[in-house]
């Protein structure tokens, strides 16, 4: 889940279908949080691709209840042709959300956030401190961990 250690900007959308549309005209960054609300909730779609793909080629589905969020759903929008099929991948998650699990969504600045994060060393998965690894200007879940620390 590359997206829980990148600190994103919120971007409103009006609903899916401007969702979808951004993604498939390559109109929205990997820190950009597309977001909307009706009436079955708040709504976001994140970029949780791995840093050699296009953003959004892998895009989670989150929602927000009670100022907690949830994934619900994971797409694979780059096997997806048009913005109307992602428009419906959309539309079915936030209609029947099975929630997954429960994530974390950081807006802003991270400001003690705690993630899983690949080590860019040694390739070994470690929970680290999501502002303490941006000083190594990591993204996308990359950062490095206290093992290979004293290489850099
Ligand atoms: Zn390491």
């Amino acid at each position: 889940m590359y997206y829980e250690s990148i600190p994103h900007k919120i971007t409103p959308v009006a609903d899916a279908t401007e969702a979808a549309a951004k993604i498939k005209e390559g109109k929205a960054s990997s820190i950009e949080a597309l977001s909307w609300t009706n009436e079955n909730g708040k709504f976001y779609v994140v970029s949780d691709s791995h840093i050699d793909d296009s953003p959004f080629a892998e895009t989670a589905v989150l929602k927000e209840i009670d100022s907690e969020f949830f994934q619900i759903d994971s797409i694979t929008a780059a096997w997806i042709h048009t913005k109307e099929e992602l428009t419906t991948c959309f539309v079915d998650a936030a209609n029947n959300p099975p929630i997954e699990r429960k994530t974390q969504l950081i807006v802003g600045e991270s400001t003690n956030q705690m993630a899983f994060i690949s080590c860019g060393c040694c390739g070994n998965r470690f929970r680290g401190n999501v502002k303490e690894q941006l000083e190594f200007d990591q993204d996308n879940g990359y950062g490095i961990c206290t093992n290979c620390k004293h290489y850099i």
